[in-house]
């Protein structure tokens, strides 16, 4: 989400007349897009901001001026910390806000020295104000979902980015075309919880995912449609037709299980048990045979014990997930979880974490390794880390790497997949 709020944030830059900069030192102004979905995050902005104070004294030296902003959810919830700490900040605005930046540059061109703060929950959409939307590449994010309802006692997202609104389904069409003229091949449907989106029709009839994945899978040119991320309890049946029926549709499939013991999960307030969980699992693989999952995990959430943290572990080899992201519960100042008051060690949350990804990288790699000799169809993105390579994914999210020129890049090759690693595969385009 936040990839797609950058390149929009790129965009009115440029509309402004911004061109990028080639390296910080001749930035004019410099902007933040900020993550607080856990500590980690949100800490990288004080300490990256701590390094830009020093190249805007050195620049002043020079009599050049640097405008300084922060943008994203960071700013929604930690605005008075940002004057407080990084005082030579220019502006700040949220998630949800940042379409009114051309206003805000233009008070700051007017009146230098204070800092100018927007963390409003506008009425209106952002959506509505952004320019319009070109591909960037061969793949291109799409946001349909802005905000979440879910309220999962251990996140922040509800608080930052709001209440849950779909776009209406002509806007998400309407850029999706626009997006394959300008050379799109691949678009990735993004929300908080993509698949509650209800977006209206002309007719103001609210539509669901799987509807407007049938009309989008309708564009020509559009080769490869993805949607992230999924709240396992909103899975509907029409959705997993989509995954049968639906050829430009992945195999592949990003649904987050959290946890493995019901007992968490009730105290994490989602709204499934592994049981359920389960049964979607079996349907869409009914589905779609081929289909590959993966989820994002949390261990040592507050009460968890050595027996829930197994249920996790049998869950992952139930599943056999094909890659996940996994973390270790970080408390959010304003959550609920943040005050429950049996919060696990950090020693246990570390141990927790091992076990869990040793089990969960040697699943990436045995997937990985499993497709030397096949032929995959991979979209390929741009050069790699070593001259003459180029990079692309496969229809799992692979990164595969092979030689080959320029003119492969933003277009789909057959590629024979020669070596498969942890992180990626190589091979040679057929
Ligand atoms: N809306 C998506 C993504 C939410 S944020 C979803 O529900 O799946 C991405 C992931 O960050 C979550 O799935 C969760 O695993 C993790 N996360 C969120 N809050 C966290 C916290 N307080 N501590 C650790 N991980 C967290
Ligand atoms: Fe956060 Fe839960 Fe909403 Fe995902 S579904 S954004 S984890 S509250």
């Amino acid at each position: 989400m936040n990839v797609y709020d950058s390149g929009r944030i790129a965009d009115i830059l440029e509309n402004m007349g911004y061109i990028a900069a080639e390296t910080i030192q001749d930035a004019d102004l410099i902007l933040f897009n900020t993550c607080h979905i856990r500590e980690k995050a949100a800490e990288k902005l004080f300490s990256d901001l701590g390094r830009i104070e020093i190249i805007k004294n050195e620049r002043a030296e020079k009599g050049l001026d640097t405008t300084i902003g922060v943008v994203g959810c960071v700013v929604q919830a930690e605005d008075e910390q940002i004057s407080k700490r990084a005082p030579y900040v220019d502006f700040a605005t949220g998630p949800l806000t940042y379409y009114r930046l051309p206003e805000i540059l233009q008070k700051i061109a007017r009146k230098k020295g204070e800092c100018i703060i927007d963390t409003d929950f506008p009425a209106e959409s952002k959506f509505d104000y952004l320019p319009q939307n070109k591909a960037k590449g061969g793949c291109s994010y799409l946001a349909i979902q802005e905000g979440c309802n879910n309220f999962c006692t251990y996140c922040i997202v509800p608080y930052t980015r709001g209440v849950e609104t779909s776009r209406p389904i002509e806007d998400v069409i309407n850029e999706a075309k626009r997006l394959v003229e300008t050379g799109t091949l691949e678009i990735n449907l993004l929300g908080q919880n993509v698949n509650s989106y209800h977006g209206e029709d002309s007719a103001g009839k609210e539509r669901s995912l799987a509807y407007l994945l049938n009309k989008l899978a309708e564009i020509e040119g559009l080769q490869r449609l993805r949607y992230t991320t999924s709240y396992p309890a909103d899975v509907t049946d029409e959705l997993i037709d989509c995954h049968r029926n639906l050829k430009k549709l992945m195999p592949y499939l990003h649904l987050p299980l959290q946890s493995g013991s019901d007992k968490i999960l009730k105290a994490m307030n989602r709204r499934h048990t592994s049981g359920q969980y389960l049964e979607v699992i079996e349907k869409l693989k009914e589905a779609n045979p081929d289909i590959g999952l993966s989820s994002d995990f949390i261990v040592g959430f507050p009460g968890e014990t050595d027996e829930d943290f197994q249920a996790t572990m049998d869950m992952v080899k139930k599943v056999n997930y094909i890659q996940a992201f996994s973390f270790k519960y970080s408390r959010r100042a304003g959550t609920p979880a943040a005050i429950y008051p049996n919060q696990v060690d950090e020693k246990i949350k570390k141990e927790r974490l091992e076990i869990l990804q040793d089990q969960l990288f040697s699943q990436q790699l045995r997937f990985n390794k499993d497709c030397v000799g096949k032929i995959v169809p991979v979209l390929f993105e741009s050069k790699g880390r070593k001259n003459g390579e180029i990079f692309g994914r496969s229809p799992y999210m692979q990164t595969v790497v092979v030689k080959g020129g320029d003119d492969n890049i933003n277009q789909i090759r057959q590629v024979e997949i020669i070596k498969g690693g942890m992180n990626s595969l190589s091979g040679i385009i057929k």
